[in-house]
């Protein structure tokens, strides 16, 4: 059966990036049919939450939505939610859905994001192993932290040590376990890395790093700790793995579409099919500042993202270069980032104000002395400048970027 909206613009993957896409194409004036498919059940939610207040029970699952239910259908989107896109048949602009129903499009946005990587050890699918993803996982986890006396945290990427910091807020005893040397070394390198080690370290957690997990053990199909190659056994009630993501490209890549560590799209989120965008997680981008293709994981991604699409979409001359940004919070330290380095792709670090009380802006500088990225902690209100510095690609005094004392807005250049 085929149920043909004529010139509908369809969105694959109702999350933030997808619900912020609906919203902007509707702000824009599209007054077509528009149609929102989801695999998850719940309304379009944000997901950062999912390891920091919701995971500490700090709110219910309200707060958490991109947008209340009825402005859905106050806006006509046909949301379509616990319903899987199966395939993408591009030479019809049709896409078929979980039951055989098939759903033509004028234009096509994928923002289908990401899933969490698996653990590829035996025991990986013992209960109480447990992945951070979804809502239904982060319930999961805080039921297990709530039973649980101590845990274990396979990787300390953002996830792990965000889950690391709410369960120590809960009282349970905490390892984390990471095969690299510091905690978010590839994303930070050593010089921050190190700030991270010792927040951590500070509240408690147990941490491990240089080591590899060679099995996850159990009892009576329950995990009970973690098995290390040097034959050491870390005693857990419950593992949370957090060992990065990978993109959900099946759909694209049936399709035919260039797909390269994400979907391939060009500063207008426009996919090697014309009629078929990308955007948040999923998409890897021409970004015009860097000259290069990068795939995104995070939040402001998700939710700026799409709204570059939606123009491209509705024919608008769009180019989207905003200075990727994230944030984290853990424990009393949050932060923001802005910029993008590649790992060991910077010269040094500048720090301006104190690290040891974590409260401090660090910079990372190319050899020529252009700021690639900065990262405020505990400081406020900077991030704008700090993105104006990256974005300016012009060499600056170090000496000033080290001093509190020179406003961000006026670093001379060096
Ligand atoms: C626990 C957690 C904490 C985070 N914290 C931060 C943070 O502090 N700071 C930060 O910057 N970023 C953070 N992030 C990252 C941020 O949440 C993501 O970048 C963002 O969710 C990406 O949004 P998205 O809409 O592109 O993809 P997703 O959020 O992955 O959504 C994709 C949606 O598409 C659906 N879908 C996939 N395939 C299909 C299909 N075939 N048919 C129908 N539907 C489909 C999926 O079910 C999913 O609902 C966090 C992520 C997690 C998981």
């Amino acid at each position: 059966m085929t149920d043909d909206p004529g010139g509908a613009f369809v969105i694959v993957g109702a999350s933030l990036a997808g619900a912020r896409a609906a919203q902007a194409l509707r702000e824009d004036g599209f007054a077509g049919p528009l149609v929102l498919i989801g695999a998850e059940s719940e309304l379009p939610y944000e997901r950062p939450p999912l390891s920091k207040d919701y995971l500490m029970g700090k709110h219910g699952r309200e707060k958490l939505y991109v947008h209340p239910r009825e402005w859905y259908a106050e806006h006509d989107v046909d949301l379509r939610l616990g319903i899987r896109v199966t395939g993408v048949d591009a030479a019809a602009r049709e896409v078929s859905l979980a039951g055989g129903q098939r759903l033509g499009y004028r234009a096509l946005l994928l923002t289908t994001g990401s899933s969490p990587r698996r653990l590829p050890v035996p025991g990986a699918d013992l209960d109480g192993v447990l992945y951070l993803r979804d809502v239904d996982d982060s319930d999961r986890i805080k039921a297990a932290i709530e039973r649980a006396s101590r845990i274990a945290v396979i990787g300390a990427g953002w996830i792990g040590l965000e889950t690391a910091a709410a369960a120590r807020a809960a009282g349970v005893e905490v390892s984390v376990l990471e095969m690299a040397e510091l905690p978010l070394l590839r994303v930070l390198g050593r010089e921050v890395a190190q700030v991270f080690a010792d927040l951590h370290a500070a509240h408690d957690v147990d941490l491990r790093f240089g080591v590899t997990i060679t099995e996850i053990t159990g009892a009576g199909g329950r995990a009970d700790g973690v098995r290390l190659a040097d034959g050491t056994h870390v005693g857990a009630d419950a593992v949370v793995v957090g060992v990065g993501i990978t993109p959900n490209t099946e759909l694209a890549s049936a399709a035919g579409l260039a797909v390269d560590n994400g979907i391939v799209v060009d500063a207008r989120l426009r996919s090697s099919d014309p009629a078929i965008y990308a955007a948040g997680d999923v998409a890897s981008a021409f970004h015009p500042l860097y000259g290069k293709h990068l795939r995104v994981e995070h939040w402001a991604n998700a939710r700026h993202q799409p709204v570059a699409a939606a123009r491209a979409m509705l024919g608008q001359d769009v180019s989207y270069d905003r200075v990727p940004y994230f944030y984290t919070d853990q424990y009393d330290l949050g932060m923001e980032y802005a910029g993008y380095v590649e790992p060991d792709g910077y010269d040094r670090v500048v720090f301006r104000g104190d690290v040891g009380r974590r409260e401090f802006i660090a910079f990372w500088l190319a050899g020529d002395g252009r700021v690639l990225a900065g990262m405020n902690v505990n400081i406020w209100d900077v991030n704008d400048a700090i993105a104006a510095l990256v974005r300016s690609a012009r060499p600056v005094d170090a000496a000033a970027l080290a001093d509190a004392s020179v406003p961000l807005e006026s670093i001379p250049s060096h």
